[in-house]
């Protein structure tokens, strides 16, 4: 399936008359799985995002599909059902994110390190319930391992002092693909989805106030278009109050932001598959350190900040993140050793934020909420996170059907979607692809891990480019061709789409991604 702005944008113009059931504003992991899940029901969809998909928090979470162990300490120690039925519905979650998409999320071990006899009872308990809550979904059962069993496991962690400690599963997944995937498996289904396209503002009936039309602007193309639409939802995460007042001036904001930072290192600072849970910092946070392909991720911070796009990292939260990795592991690194950074702007609701402590982000729970303006009918999903973005979908169209659309809820059909259904290549005539051109063991890897059912697709179109198979930096397993397959296939529209989001190599290794753009022309 041809998937490249040029062309979606003159489907869009040329369905502009007739319009479309619903209009769905942001394509993050909200956005995507709404877009989704209404095809599916059957409706008319255009998917909308004023950058790429998942440009904003989307591809900056600690990219750990999880119940949230943290939360359920809180839901059992104050005894708040709310929460525990948050870390419930995320953890029965975490088994669909991974059969729906194999190659892109699949289960972590995680360990938590103990200091006392009594941590270590207390979190086996702890993560014991964690396993029982999530019943048959769950992924791996928890288990207690010893200091010896840890110093084989985890060769770099620093035991000193640790009374051994609990090791318990979660996912883990690329965050940016599983957003684009979940967009792509919209669009095969029927959806229009374009990225680079923002929603300029809304024309509201004159006599209802209820919202027509949106009107849409291309920002690659220079070109708007005025939609008719049923509907609309706002599915802008962080950036949801300006739409909200677009549709209803008399709107309050509802939402505040916390920034979260993340630091990457070389893989042989952690040689390790498995992951480390930091339960309690000295500011009474959760850091983690993740074993990332051949790299490792550090994070993440929890401070209130003011909304901005990809905003910069600070240099006292890179000392922060390496001081806890350092008190953890036995290899040092260092401020230079950092290859990577990112920060991620969490979307929060006020109401919730005032519940908790005013200026503790960290104990809000981290639930979401639909809410319908009576007004204009716009549909705002508020909060969240990527793990439950499936039940957020449902949860929102569930609520434009009952208060919108007035009819009976249709079927939620993500559940068991497999988001590549209906992509088709034959597994034989890759192998033969992959023997005539001598494809390499690392570009194979790469492969899979990107592109899943769809490599078959990349490599044949990259056989058919002029130098399509060349590697773009020697050694690494990044082939040319695949340059003109994400332009054409992935809507790719820079080079740093590809970099930030197709690979996201810019993430993990900034001197890497500098290396590509000095030879790959865009
Ligand atoms: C640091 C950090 C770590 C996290 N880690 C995890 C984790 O490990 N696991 C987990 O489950 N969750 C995690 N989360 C939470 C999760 O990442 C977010 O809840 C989720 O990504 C929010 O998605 P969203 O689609 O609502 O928002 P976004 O991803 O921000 O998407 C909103 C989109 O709307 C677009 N937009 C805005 N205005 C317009 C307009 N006018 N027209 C068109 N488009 C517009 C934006 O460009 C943007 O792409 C983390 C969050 C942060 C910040």
């Amino acid at each position: 399936m041809v998937f490249n702005q040029f062309q979606v944008w003159e489907d869009i113009k040329r369905n502009a008359e007739i319009g479309y059931d619903i209009c769905i504003v942001g394509a993050g992991a909200s956005g995507t799985g709404i877009a989704l899940d209404a095809s599916l029901r059957g409706y008319k969809v255009i998917l909308i995002d004023k950058g790429d998909f998942a440009s904003q928090t989307s591809s900056k979470s600690t990219k750990l599909i999880h119940g949230g162990v943290r939360y359920l300490e809180q839901a059992v120690k104050t005894l708040d059902w709310q929460q525990f039925h948050m870390v419930y519905k995320a953890l029965h979650e975490r088994r669909s994110m991974i059969d729906n998409a194999p190659h892109l999320a699949h289960p972590l071990a995680l360990l938590t390190p103990c200091y006392s006899w009594f941590d270590r009872i207390y979190y086996r308990i702890g993560m014991w319930l964690y396993d029982q809550i999530a019943g048959k979904t769950n992924l791996l059962p928890s288990k207690s391992v010893s200091n010896e069993q840890l110093k084989k496991i985890l060769p770099h962690l620093n035991v000193d002092g640790m009374k051994g400690g609990i090791l318990y599963y979660d996912g883990q997944f690329n965050d940016a693909r599983y957003a684009l995937s979940v967009a792509k498996a919209a669009a095969r289904n029927g959806a229009h989805v374009i990225n680079y396209t923002e929603l300029k503002d809304l024309v509201l009936s004159p006599k209802s106030l209820k919202i027509k039309k949106v009107i849409l602007q291309n920002n690659q193309l220079g070109k708007t278009l005025e939609v008719p639409v049923k509907a609309v939802i706002n599915a802008a995460g962080p950036f949801a109050d300006p739409i909200r007042k677009m549709a209803n001036p008399k709107l309050h904001n509802r939402l505040k932001v916390s920034r979260g930072a993340h630091i990457v290192l070389h893989k042989s600072f952690w040689e390790s598959e498995k992951a480390l849970l930091i339960p309690k910092t000295d500011d009474g946070r959760v850091v983690f350190v993740i074993p990332w392909r051949d790299y490792v991720l550090v994070g993440t911070t929890d401070e209130p900040d003011k909304l901005k796009e990809s905003p910069p990292i600070l240099e006292e939260e890179k000392v922060y993140l390496l001081d806890y990795f350092n008190r953890f592991s036995a290899k040092k690194a260092s401020l230079e050793d950092i290859s990577g950074v990112f920060v991620g702007q969490r979307p929060l609701i006020e109401a919730q934020i005032s519940e908790a402590m005013p200026q503790d982000t960290k104990s809000i729970v981290r639930d979401h909420v639909v809410e319908v303006d009576s007004r204009s009918k716009l549909v705002s999903i508020l909060g969240g996170k990527w793990t439950t973005y499936r039940v957020m979908a449902k949860d929102t169209l569930d609520m434009l059907e009952s208060e919108v659309f007035s009819v009976y809820q249709t079927r939620c059909k993500t559940q068991h979607y497999n988001l590549f259904t209906g992509v088709d290549f034959d597994p034989k005539i890759f192998d033969e692809l992959v023997s005539k051109n001598s494809i390499s063991s690392h570009t194979l890897k790469h492969l899979q891990e990107i592109y899943g059912p769809e490599k078959g697709l990349v490599l044949s179109f990259c056989e058919s480019q002029k130098d399509g198979l060349k590697e773009i930096i020697p050694n690494q397993p990044y082939l040319l061709g695949e340059i003109e397959y994400l332009k054409t296939f992935e809507m790719a529209n820079s080079l740093d789409d590809i970099l930030d989001r197709r690979w996201g190599i810019s993430l993990r290794d900034t001197h890497l991604a500098n290396e590509i753009k000095k030879v790959v022309q865009f």
